[in-house]
């Protein structure tokens, strides 16, 4: 059995407004994409796909995977327009495996108990993915700016990555996305995970892996102070090599 890690790291994080992509700020004496990358070495998966901002390719692989000795990453790939273009270049550039785990690059805590679960269901359900469930209420918006829907908050999760399916059944959605696109731009479906790329071509329903709140995505500066201090706390504590920041 073979497994693929796709680490998207191909944003520009424009969220954080600052002047460095998010993926390669300072946490803590490395840089955010370092923690997804040490994880993935670390674990069962046999090899990392690194999908990084067109033109970065040089750049990441000297100051990231050389630097820091990734022996597992076997292609850099330049990420597209849109995610999902992202994650189509990092299924195009992996070799053929059984099972692909698509990570966003921007979540530096996913935790090999995580990693595990979802290898375990993804055997059974063909995709399975990591998730929290809602702590807030969620409402749904009719478009105007007022409350449509209110979904029973017992049924609704977040989710996170990775986002893991059977190689083979992914690539072939994603292609037929890709042809699909226009369709879609033109009926404003707007694509923002793979569990509903799975749903619309293979109608293959993502198993829930009940993962943690830790395993956030740095997306605005705050982001960055709540990281920090989950690796000061030292609730990681299974990763290894963490130097707390204090
Ligand atoms: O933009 P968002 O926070 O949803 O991005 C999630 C992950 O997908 C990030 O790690 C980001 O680098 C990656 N991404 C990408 N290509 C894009 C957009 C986002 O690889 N075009």
């Amino acid at each position: 059995m073979k497994t693929t890690a796709i680490v998207l790291a191909g944003g520009q994080g424009k969220r954080m407004g600052a002047g460095t992509a998010k993926q390669y700020l300072d946490l803590c004496g490395k840089p955010v994409i370092w923690y997804a990358l040490d994880t993935f070495e670390n674990s069962f998966i046999d090899e990392i796909v690194l999908v990084c901002p067109a033109g970065g390719e040089e750049y990441c692989r000297k100051e990231i995977v050389e630097k820091y000795g990734f022996k597992k990453v076997s292609a850099i790939v330049p990420g597209g327009r849109e995610r999902y273009d992202s994650v189509r270049n990092g299924l195009d550039a992996a070799e053929k495996c059984d099972y692909v785990f698509i990570h966003d690059g921007a979540r530096p805590f996913v935790s090999q108990y995580v990693l595990e679960r979802c290898l375990h269901y993804v055997k059974k359900y063909r995709a399975a993915v990591a998730a929290v469930r809602a702590k807030d209420t969620v409402k749904l918006e009719n478009g105007d700016g007022f409350i449509e829907q209110s979904p029973d908050r017992a049924r609704v999760w977040l989710m996170q990555t990775p986002q893991v399916f059977e190689y083979e059944m992914i690539r072939d959605c994603y292609e037929k996305l890709i042809r699909d696109e226009k369709r879609l731009e033109e009926a404003g479906v707007r694509v923002t995970d793979d569990t509903m790329v799975a749903k619309m071509y293979a109608d293959v329903d993502a198993k829930l892996v009940e993962s943690s709140y830790d395993n956030l995505k740095i997306t605005e500066p705050g982001d960055l102070v709540l990281a920090s201090a989950i690796l000061d706390s030292g609730r990681d504590r299974e990763k290894k090599g963490f130097s707390s920041c204090s």
